[in-house]
């Protein structure tokens, strides 16, 4: 500021040049400039003003502008306020401020500020005030500052004022009061606090501590701070008389002197004690509860649980003294014991009586539910007990009472649970209802304590029975153990699958093997099902099998084959058990051994076809060898013949054709028979007397089996009839003659026997292919060499014979087996070596009648035409229809030849007597059998006599006949020929 004065051009103002400046003025400014303290002059008539550094911020933005200009207009927005005490300085009279509240205009902005200065006037050497010296200083901080506290302070109070807690604030060792706020006054009442001390206001709270507790604190000057306190506190100005609850803090006040009052800040919380207080109750009450609840269920002392139940209900109730009573109702008519007390000597009870119907006591042994009252001294219910009403001395005290019967299960009052206070209306519902609760659980556990009591020694006993049997199981325990362990050593070591699944197919265990044998690790196939691991083609046949098992059909030697983690099949072997849902199944590997029993199968195939083409062989050779032999004696005997007749010799020619004639039908015989074998042989079933037909062949029978072997006949009587073609069943019953014959080389006995007999389910279960059924039996028995089980079972086979060749052809067998097959009946064969052999036939039962028979007859008995009866023979082989023609014309009938069907068809659409018709059946062309159907459109009576070599459609005669129809098998002796002829003729 020193070098701005000096700078400033002073001769500009009214004061003139420095240099012409008083010397007041200029030790004024070398004083002011001096100095740290913001100090300004103001000088001459026009108050020219000079500062220093510190009043220069005061000016703020007015510097530098404002030194040389007149003060007053310096500060222009305040000159109202300065001007009478600029003037006051200018009239002689220093001015001294301590605050002056301005409102400034310096930094572009009105603002309050506080100063605190002085102005001294500055006379010249003529003595007149030439100017004013003002040291300042700027106090608005301060003043701000101070009002921001009494701002505060304010809040503060108004804050305790409304505050909900109660404020008070004490001064002095006294405690007198100097500020409570309204919640102060709500709690306490009007008391008209301020000025009063402690002692003064609240009398009542001598003793309760809290003077006690102030005058510690002012002493110590430590808080103190208080939880949960009561205070009783008399009736005031609008507050009744009262006990509260509160927290409060009393907070000494400190000032630079000491300790001078006490702060106090608390809460009334009666109503949150109160709730705490009821919490802790009813949680206790709930513990309570808990406990004889568990207690009750638990105890089988009775001593124990009656005292708990009584205990609980004093703890319960709050009764001063609660007890039971055991209801015993003895002869002496006492009807209790008491049991147990609680709250009161046992000495309370032994003074004085109680006689069983006390108006009391009465009501609860005798059932008739909880008595409670308020008061029994004011109770009407016990009016007449003087006992009561009187209150006797050595009576309990007892007003409030409370009784609760405890009654057992089945009703009967086991005692009573009984609770008394001395004050009036202590039980309330809710003790009667948990009281009720517990007297209840008593009965119960009661009941239990008495049965338990009863079966105690029971128990002893039973025990003493128990440790001498521990000793045994420790043995057997240990023994359980062992077994465990080796079940488990089986299950990990087996090598066969040890399994558990459940009946819905899903593994639930399989041992280690199955890594063994299957791939898979155990953990890959438990959880999943069957399915996933079984062979595709198995999975229906394991499904059936896994229900048979589950439905507890224990599977054994099931066999189905599972997937190997490879891919290729195992054959596995099942055995099962069931246990509930669980299927236990053990399965062996029996892959290997399949695979040998295949080879085995197929090597015995191999074999057997073998055998069967040496068979063959052996047939055809036999065969051949046969024909040769009867062609040899029928070509022989027809020459023979020739040579006699060419000679002239005939009376040879009878035996020749004879020979001819056998050797001719056992070649018949031999193609009959292997047509049979063939099964092409045409059957002519009839209704057959078995016993009828097996007795004719006797004779038969006889010769073939020659002297050494005896024949036996045993027949049975009723014998069912059967259907079958007569011829086929004798020569069937001629061949086992004849196997039988050559089983006794040295001679024996055959039996043939009948009977009928019923082929059960059993039976047919067992011979596949049998129906069951009543059947004729025919048996032929011999007493022969018997055959080997190899042999029985190939002896059906065709061609299978044991004979040398030539002897055998292996078809007899095989023909019987067609022929019964075919008449729907069945053939076996028991035989031991060495003792002989059965064979039998079984033919299915006939219900109805046998057909009248006309015995074959010679050819000389044979019927002959009368009235010229005509024939039409249609023959395509000119041998056999010349044959037939000569037989016909040989007995007297009229014949008529057709080579074809076509012209015998012509020959039958013509109006000539024609009254049978004989055709083959296959011919060319048009065959028999058509012939005789379109015959039969023009003549439909026509009679037909069909010849066959072997029925090609029709193996039996009854599928291809109709009425009127019959057949003749090739080769036929003509006496049968005739006979037939003649039969259908004349029928
Ligand atoms: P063949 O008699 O031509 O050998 P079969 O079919 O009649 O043919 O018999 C087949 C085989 O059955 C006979 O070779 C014989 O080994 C055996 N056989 C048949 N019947 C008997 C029997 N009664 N006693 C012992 N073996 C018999
Ligand atoms: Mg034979």
């Amino acid at each position: 500021m020193g070098a701005l004065i000096r700078a400033h051009d002073w001769s500009a103002t009214p004061l003139g040049p420095p240099s012409d400046w008083s010397q007041a003025l200029k030790t004024l400014v070398s004083v002011m400039l001096g100095s740290s303290q913001p100090m300004f002059i103001a000088w001459g008539p026009e108050r020219i003003l000079l500062y220093n550094d510190a009043y220069a911020e005061i000016l703020a933005q007015k510097h530098p502008a404002a030194l040389g200009r007149p003060f007053l207009d310096v500060w222009s927005e305040i000159r109202d306020d300065l001007a009478p005490i600029v003037e006051q300085a200018y009239a002689g009279e220093p001015v001294r401020m301590d605050d002056i509240t301005l409102f400034m205009l310096r930094r572009g902005f009105r603002e309050e500020a506080h100063f605190a200065f002085s102005y001294t006037p500055v006379r010249d050497e003529a003595g007149q005030v030439a100017g004013f010296f003002c040291p300042c200083i700027e106090i608005t901080a301060q003043v701000m500052a101070e009002r921001r506290l009494a701002a505060e302070k304010e809040r503060q109070q108004r804050l305790f004022e409304q505050a909900p807690g109660f404020i008070t604030v004490l001064t002095g060792p006294d405690h007198m009061f100097e500020f409570v706020n309204q919640a102060y006054v709500r709690l306490f009442g009007d008391r008209g606090y301020v000025g009063k001390t402690v002692r003064e206001v609240f009398p009542e709270l001598e003793g309760q501590g809290f003077f006690e507790w102030l005058d510690q604190v002012y002493a110590t000057g430590e808080r103190f701070v208080a939880n949960h306190v009561p205070a009783r506190l008399q009736a005031s100005p609008g507050v009744p008389e009262k006990e509260v609850v509160l927290d409060f803090i009393y907070e000494p006040v400190i000032d630079e002197t000491g300790i001078i009052g006490i702060f106090c800040e608390g809460h009334d919380v009666t109503e949150t004690h109160i709730a705490q207080q009821a919490l802790a109750r009813e949680k206790e009450r709930l513990e309570i509860l808990n406990r004889i609840g568990s207690q009750l269920a638990s105890e089988l002392d009775l001593d124990t649980l009656v005292q708990a139940a009584t205990d609980a209900g004093v703890a319960l109730t709050g009764a001063q003294f609660g007890a039971f009573f055991y209801n015993v109702m003895n002869q002496q008519g006492e009807s209790y014991v008491l049991y147990a007390l609680s709250g009161v000597p046992r000495e309370a009870f032994s003074k004085f009586p109680m006689p069983r119907n006390t108006a009391v006591f009465h009501p609860t042994f005798s059932g008739e539910g909880v008595v409670r009252s308020d008061d029994i001294t004011k109770d009407p219910r016990y009016g007449k007990s003087d006992t009561h009403h009187g209150m006797p001395k050595e009576h309990l005290p007892v007003r409030s009472y409370l009784a609760v019967p405890v009654i057992s299960r089945s009703g009967e009052v086991l005692g009573g649970l009984f609770f008394g206070h001395e004050r009036p209306g202590v039980f309330t519902d809710e003790h009667e209802s948990l009281l009720t609760g517990i007297a209840g659980q008593a009965a119960i556990a009661i009941d239990n304590a008495r049965l338990f009591r009863a079966s105690q020694h029971q128990i002893a006993e039973r025990r003493r029975a128990e440790e001498a049997l521990r000793d045994l199981n420790h043995t057997l325990e240990a023994r359980v153990a062992e077994r465990t362990a080796e079940r488990d050593r089986v299950w990990k070591n087996s090598r066969d699958l040890l399994v558990v699944v459940g009946a819905d197919g899903i593994f639930r265990a399989v041992n280690p093997a199955w890594t063994e044998i299957l791939g898979h690790a155990p953990e890959e196939v438990v959880g999943r099902s069957f399915l996933d691991f079984v062979w595709p083609e198995d999975a229906a046949l394991t499904q059936g099998g896994l229900d048979d098992a589950a439905a507890n059909q224990n599977l054994t030697n099931f066999e189905n084959r599972y997937t190997h983690k490879d891919g290729t099949p195992r054959w596995i072997s099942w055995h099962t058990s069931v246990e509930g849902d669980l299927v236990y199944a053990y399965g062996r590997d029996v892959t290997a051994e399949k695979e040998q029993a295949e080879v085995l199968r197929q090597t015995e195939e191999a074999l057997r076809q073998a055998q069967k083409m040496e068979a063959v062989g052996q047939l055809t050779g036999g065969i051949a060898h046969d024909f040769n032999n009867l062609l040899t004696g029928i070509v022989g005997s027809l020459d023979m013949m020739q040579t006699r007749i060419a000679q002239g010799r005939t009376e040879a020619i009878e035996r020749y054709a004879k020979a001819a004639m056998s050797s001719a039908q056992r070649a018949a015989a031999l193609t009959h028979r292997l047509l049979a074998f063939a099964r092409r042989q045409p059957l002519a079933p009839k209704t057959v007397d078995v016993n009828k037909l097996v007795v004719s062949m006797e004779d038969l029978l006889r010769r073939t089996l020659g002297e050494t072997i005896q024949m036996e006949f045993v027949t049975a009587g009723g014998l069912w009839l059967t259907r079958c073609d007569p011829h086929q069943l004798e020569s069937a019953i001629l061949n086992l003659a004849i196997n039988a014959r050559d089983a006794m080389p040295d001679g024996g006995r055959l039996t043939i026997e009948t009977c009928n007999t019923h082929l059960d389910r059993t039976y047919s279960a067992l011979h596949p292919g049998v129906r069951p059924g009543q059947y004729v039996c025919v048996a032929v028995t011999d007493t022969g060499t018997g055959m080997p089980p190899d042999v029985i079972e190939r002896a059906f086979d065709p061609f299978f014979t044991t004979k040398p060749l030539g002897q055998g052809t292996g078809l007899g067998l095989s023909m019987i087996y067609g022929f019964a097959q075919q008449s729907e009946g069945h053939a076996r064969i028991y035989s031991v070596v060495g003792q002989g052999t059965t064979v039998k036939i079984y033919l299915p039962r006939f219900y109805g009648t046998v057909e009248e028979e006309t015995e074959a007859a010679g050819l000389a008995d044979a019927p002959r035409s009368e009235v010229g009866e005509t024939v039409l023979v249609v023959e395509d082989e000119p041998v056999v229809r010349n044959l037939i023609v000569d037989v016909l014309k040989d007995l007297g009938y009229r014949a008529l030849e057709a080579v074809d069907g076509p012209s015998g068809l012509k020959m039958l659409q013509s109006s000539r007597r024609i009254d049978l018709l004989v055709t083959d059946v296959g011919l060319p062309g048009m065959n028999g059998r058509q012939l005789a159907d379109q015959a039969r459109e023009h003549r439909p009576d026509l009679k037909v006599l069909f010849i066959t070599g072997y029925a090609e459609n029709a193996a039996v005669e009854s599928d291809f006949l109709e009425p009127g129809m019959e057949m003749i098998t090739k080769p036929f002796v003509i006496e049968s020929l005739a006979i037939r002829i003649r039969d259908m003729i004349e029928r």
